[in-house]
């Protein structure tokens, strides 16, 4: 399968996201109270060129997200945009012969604002996401929690992704992304609490799109936690999860905002781990 990185702009946080410091809310509040803004890192969403017609996970930033709400201390403190609207998904598609008629299928990792971002170029797509982060992103709280779901289209109308018991690997439940069971979604909470990611089957490799599972693939084999995650433990336990699959399996590992992660994909780089 012919899979796309597709780099929509890039984003700037503080160091103590991408690699939490200390624990609890102390933790939580680094991202805005920190000084040390990490290197500019890229916004990756994934294009997969499939049979069942092109799969599209994560759509990316746009160019509307230099401006931000000033009254969110995260917004004002800690994040910082830098995307034109020519580097957003779909002029980046259309470059490559991939029109909106052809995205089959949008998968959402989360519904972050570099996320979903740029779902306004998928009018004709179906789009799937985790209901509990859908619901996570509703009223006030979910504008505490940094969501912003009136910058939605107002078409939009996600399917929620339809969990099967059906283990993988570590993985305990799978959400089918096509009919030929070779994309599939795997539940990894941490970033978020309904956070997936998506594992493309591809031959005797499985292409991980991590979303912000992790930031990087070091802070993944080093179980380091982020600095936005709610529950500690939780994400703990993803990281460990996602090692065990690498252990299992050949895995390429892609997190969204991972500098290397377009050049692991183009030279299938795996990641060596010991089972
Ligand atoms: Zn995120």
């Amino acid at each position: 399968m012919r899979i796309h990185a597709i780099e929509t702009g890039r984003v700037q946080i503080k160091q103590a996201q991408i690699e939490g410091r200390g624990h609890g809310l102390w933790r939580q509040a680094q991202p805005m109270l920190s000084r040390k803004w990490a290197d500019w890192s890229p916004t990756y969403a994934w294009a997969i060129e499939h049979p069942e017609g092109v799969i599209v996970v994560d759509t990316g930033a746009n160019a509307g997200l230099k401006s931000l709400p000033r009254w969110h201390p995260f917004f004002q403190f800690a994040v910082r945009f830098d995307i034109e609207p020519e580097q957003e998904i779909g002029p980046q598609l259309r470059a490559l012969g991939i029109g909106a008629r052809d995205v089959k299928t949008v998968v959402l990792t989360h519904m972050h604002i570099d996320h979903d971002g740029g779902l306004a170029h998928f009018p004709l797509s179906r789009i799937l996401a985790d209901g509990g982060e859908i619901a996570r992103t509703r009223g006030i709280s979910g504008a505490i929690n940094g969501y912003l779901p009136q910058r939605w289209p107002t078409w939009f109308a996600p399917q929620t992704l339809a969990w099967q018991p059906t283990p993988y690997g570590p993985f305990r439940r799978i959400a089918p992304v096509t009919r030929a069971g070779d994309v599939i979604a795997v539940p990894t909470p941490g970033h978020t609490p309904s956070h997936v990611s998506v594992i493309v089957r591809d031959g005797v490799e499985d292409i991980v799109l991590a979303g912000d599972a992790s930031y990087l693939e070091r802070t993944m084999l080093s179980g380091t936690v982020d600095g936005v995650s709610p529950d500690e433990a939780v994400a703990k336990s993803t990281l460990a999860n996602i090692r065990a699959l690498c252990a299992q399996r050949p895995t390429i590992y892609l997190p969204t905002h991972d500098p290397h992660a377009a050049e692991r994909l183009s030279q299938r780089r795996r990641i060596a781990i010991a089972a």
